[in-house]
Formats: structure tokens, C-alpha cells, sequence
């Protein structure tokens, strides 16, 4: 399935860019103690519209938004 407009404008977001309309989170978020200094948070989402799937990470070392495509 194409990667939607939204999902293609979605991975340019920055760490505090919002979801977009037809992003679901998937399951609960993955917190990650331990980093300095604060540690870190990922969720999952999926798209309604074209079923992408997304990882938000609050990691400074991640992309604030990944596309897994396929
Ligand atoms: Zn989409």
C-alpha cells in the first residue's frame, strides 16, 4: 500500500510534532530508564489510512519519528 500524504509529511516532524489525524498508538509505550539523564520513551503507532507504522521516540540520539516501511 502507498505511504499516505499525512505518513510522508509525518517523518519530517520534528520530537515535538503531534500526530496526525489517522495515527492510532499501538500497544502501551516502551520507557527506557537508565539513559542519562532521563531516559527515554517510544510508542508505537499505526495509520488508518494507508496502515503505516510509526515508532515516536523521545530519545535524543533517535529520529523524533520513524517510518517502518512495509
Ligand atoms: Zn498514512
Amino acid at each position: 500500500m502507498e505511504t499516505c500524504n499525512l505518513c510522508q509529511e509525518q517523518t519530517k516532524k520534528t520530537r515535538r510534532g503531534k500526530p496526525h489525524k489517522d495515527l492510532v498508538k499501538v500497544n502501551e509505550p516502551r520507557v527506557f530508564t537508565g539513559a542519562s539523564p532521563r531516559g527515554y520513551e517510544e510508542q508505537d503507532y499505526k495509520c488508518l489510512d494507508c496502515d503505516s507504522k510509526f515508532t515516536q521516540s523521545t530519545g535524543k540520539n533517535d529520529l523524533a519519528w520513524t517510518l517502518w516501511q512495509g
